[in-house]
C-alpha cells in the first residue's frame, strides 16, 4: 500500500484507509480512482500529479 500526495495542498491519499468521505473504500489502490478523480482538498485535477510517498508509520 502506498501514499499518494497532493503537490498543491499536501492532502494525502492512503491507500490501506481510502477516503471514506470521498466514497472510496480501504483498501482502494490509487491507480484505481477513477480518470475524474480530483484532490478533495484543492481539486488538483490530474491523478498524475500526485506524488507516491511512503505510508506513514
Ligand atoms: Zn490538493
Amino acid at each position: 500500500m502506498n501514499c499518494y500526495q497532493c503537490p498543491d495542498c499536501g492532502y494525502i491519499y492512503n491507500e490501506a484507509k481510502g477516503d471514506a468521505h470521498e466514497g472510496y473504500p480501504s483498501g482502494m489502490k490509487f491507480a484505481g480512482l477513477p480518470e475524474e478523480f480530483v484532490c478533495p482538498d484543492c481539486a488538483v485535477r490530474y491523478k498524475e500529479d500526485f506524488v507516491c510517498i511512503e505510508t506513514p508509520q
